[in-house]
């Protein structure tokens, strides 16, 4: 699972200022595609070989009723919930501030684990900038310059670090109620959560699950997320894939773990699938959460192979959906596409809203749409073969010299546009396969710095029915050698 950072402050700190830095070599991506807008508040960064979440919250603006802050919006309180860290970003330049204090007293009540880091100090003496924020009880201030990229390393690599220390959970051991993560629980409940727990801690977890399926036979399993807005019908989905015992069973809070996978078999083929719903736990600490979690659904499609991105055919597509689906092109995942609830739409109705979905989606054109009723499983298996179509095309193997006489013909049928008038004309001498889920195509050759988008969407497109290349993004990169 990658860690999970979240980035609060008051508004003008500078949060998205370092959001975007953390976040930088990822953002141009989906970027790309018209249309489709871009969810800013969370992002997937990189440090090394160290992958992480960002979520800039953004969300604690002060409400002018009366002056004071409203209670955390909902959706700021859950990303502070689910964060591993908590980055608060404070304005070294205009000194303490008394939403400041608030903030802090706000985010000690969650009982996550803060770092105090003090931006806009780029020219600054340490001491000086920091000296104010000692008051605010959250210790040793970190400084930073957001804007000019200065401790910004330190400060990653100080979060990173603290997020593989053990958790902090005295609560367990009658620390103050606003700690414990189980208090709306009733007390069976809430027991039975405290002792999975303390076995997990003392290393007595039960993992002799009778219907566990051997590790030999998991590793060729293909792991699926479904993952869409609430309410689409994911649960059913599940519900009817894995069967009712199975679900009960893994909502209980004494088998919750990091990440719930559930392990099926249909068809002698043999599944995991990533859930996104329920509870789930961080570090060492259990916590409720809403039933639909932009992070846990970010996680789910980060681990799996192929994404089942689930939509409601008896709405229209959300922007909510368009997010989803936009997290899903950013991770370059595996796709197939399950138009749900099609038993509740109108016959009349039907090509109208296949047309509209398909238009909506375009940037998603390279996967499958199924129309299925995960009430009624109706389409189920067939959404299962396309994720092994999808699953096939996003692991398979392309050799060279194919790769390169696909190129080849693709070249000699429309080449590439010279730079500008007189410019050169880029040279493109061979492909070769540089990564699987996705595929990405590596292209050799001269002057291939400006090679226009159309063109690569061209050659994306050749390279795609050439290798039947269904239901995968395809990623295409050109390497120029001088
Ligand atoms: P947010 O509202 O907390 O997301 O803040 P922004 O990231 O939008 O930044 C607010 C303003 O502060 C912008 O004008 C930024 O250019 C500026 N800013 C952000 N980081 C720095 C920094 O490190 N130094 C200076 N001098 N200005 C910064
Ligand atoms: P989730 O929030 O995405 O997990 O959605 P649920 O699986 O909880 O489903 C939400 C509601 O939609 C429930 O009332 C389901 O019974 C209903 N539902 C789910 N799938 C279908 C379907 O294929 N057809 C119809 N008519 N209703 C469905």
């Amino acid at each position: 699972m990658k860690p999970v950072i979240a980035l609060v402050g008051r508004p003008n700190v500078g949060k998205s200022t370092l959001f975007n830095r953390l976040t930088r070599s990822r953002d141009a991506i989906v970027a790309d595609f018209p249309g489709l807008t871009r969810d800013r508040h969370y992002g997937h960064g990189r440090m090394g070989d160290r992958p992480f979440l960002v979520i800039d919250t953004g969300g604690f603006e002060p409400v002018t009723k009366d002056g004071i802050y409203h209670e955390m919006a909902k959706q700021t309180r859950q990303a502070v919930v689910e964060a591993d860290i908590v980055i608060f970003i404070v304005d070294g330049r205009a000194g303490m501030n008394a939403h400041d204090q608030t903030i802090a007293d706000d985010l000690r009540k969650t009982g996550r684990t803060v770092i105090l880091a003090v931006n806009k100090a780029e020219g600054m003496r340490h001491a000086n900038v920091t000296a104010d924020f000692y008051a605010l009880g959250l210790g040793e201030p970190v400084v930073i310059s957001s804007a000019h990229g200065e401790g910004v390393r330190e400060l990653l690599e100080y979060a990173l670090d603290t997020v593989l220390a053990p958790a902090q959970d005295d609560w367990l051991e009658g620390a103050p109620e606003a700690n414990d993560p189980f208090a709306h629980l009733d007390k069976l409940a809430r027991d039975a959560a405290i002792e999975t727990i303390l076995k997990d801690k003392n290393g007595e977890a039960d993992d002799s699950d009778e219907d566990s399926i051997d590790v030999e036979t998991m590793q060729h399993a293909i792991k699926i997320a479904v993952v869409g807005r609430p309410n689409v019908g994911k649960s059913t989905l599940i519900n009817t894939l894995i069967g009712e015992e199975r679900v009960i069973a893994f909502d209980m809070p004494g088998t919750t773990r990091d990440a719930i996978e559930i392990e099926f078999e249909r068809q002698g083929r043999q599944y995991v699938l990533i859930d996104t719903a329920g509870l789930r736990k961080r570090g060492k600490v259990f916590e409720a959460i809403e039933k639909f979690s932009v992070v846990k659904t970010l996680q789910a499609i980060s681990n799996a192979n192929v994404v089942v991105l689930m939509l409601d055919a008896s709405q229209d597509v959300s922007e909510q959906d368009a997010h989803i689906a936009g997290f899903v092109l950013e991770s370059g995942r595996a796709l197939v596409v399950a138009v749900n609830k099609w038993d509740a739409v109108n016959s009349y109705e039907r090509d109208r809203i296949k047309v509209d979905i398909v238009r909506k989606l375009v940037f998603l054109d390279f996967a499958k749409f199924h129309y299925t009723s995960a009430l009624k499983g109706n389409g189920v298996d067939a959404l299962l073969a396309s994720v092994h179509e999808a699953h096939a095309a996003a692991f398979a193997k392309l050799s060279t010299p194919r790769l390169t006489r696909v190129l080849y013909n693709a070249v000699e049928h429309q080449a590439p546009p010279r730079k500008g008038s007189g410019g050169a004309r880029p040279k493109m001498r061979y492909a070769h396969q540089g990564g699987q889920n996705p595929p990405v195509v590596v292209i050799h050759g001269n002057t291939l710095d400006d090679v226009p988008e159309s063109y690569r969407r061209y050659l994306e497109g050749r390279f795609r029915d050439a290798f039947k290349l269904q239901g995968t993004p395809l990623r295409i990169e050109f390497r120029s050698t001088k």
